[in-house]
């Protein structure tokens, strides 16, 4: 099983980060590992001094695919959830200046905790305006909203496909909106899509 990240899919995030806008779907991997053996609590790694979140509607794969058309992507993802792609920012920084691959700051143990119950998709008006946020320490922090993506769910399928086969049970990580900051230690923090709350969890 695979965690694929996509970044920058949201337009005011890239530009809090002073990103360009892409033109296709960027993209990396975390592995399998980067899922939390527990949910609760999640560890502050030794290894940064920036610690952040960024909260993510999550796909799940429910069918074996590879070269999918945005056509059919639909049928390769029945529910959805929530996550946070949890970054060290530092060291992240760090690589990007050199050129080199992020997976340091961003494909570590425990950097991806999901919420255990995903949404079937038939159960939400559409996939095109699904609300969601993140709340840390009882305030709102960050609030998406998938209408404001630059890539479909469709289009993410498509394109990653056409590089690697999708396998029943890979998460799709679909991008932050803006908002992203860091955490401490003792923070508590809450998902939700709508008003359900999906995901909680504190940093120690
Ligand atoms: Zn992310």
């Amino acid at each position: 099983m695979k965690i694929i990240c996509i970044g920058r899919n949201y337009a005011e995030h890239a530009k809090e980060l002073g990103n360009p806008l892409p033109k296709e779907p960027i993209f990396f991997l975390k592995p399998e590992t980067a899922l939390p053996l527990k949910r609760n609590p999640i560890f502050y790694p030794d290894f940064t001094k920036d610690l952040q979140y960024e909260v993510e509607l999550v796909l799940r794969i429910c069918k074996l695919g590879k070269h999918i058309e945005e056509h059919f992507a639909h049928k390769y993802y029945r529910e959805i959830g929530i996550g946070v792609d949890l970054t060290a920012r530092d060291v992240q920084k760090e690589l990007k200046e050199k050129g080199l691959p992020w997976e340091k700051s961003k494909s570590f143990d425990g950097s991806a905790p999901v919420a255990e119950k995903f949404l079937p998709i038939n159960d939400l008006d559409s996939t095109d305006k699904i609300e969601f946020r993140l709340e840390k320490n009882g305030k709102v922090v960050q609030r998406g909203n998938s209408a404001d993506m630059i890539f479909s769910f469709d289009q993410i399928v498509a394109h990653v496909s056409q590089f690697m086969t999708l396998k029943v049970g890979d998460l799709i990580f679909t991008g932050t909106p803006e908002g992203v900051g860091p955490t401490s230690i003792d923070d508590h923090f809450e998902a939700f899509i709508g008003n359900q709350k999906l995901l909680q969890f504190n940093v120690k």
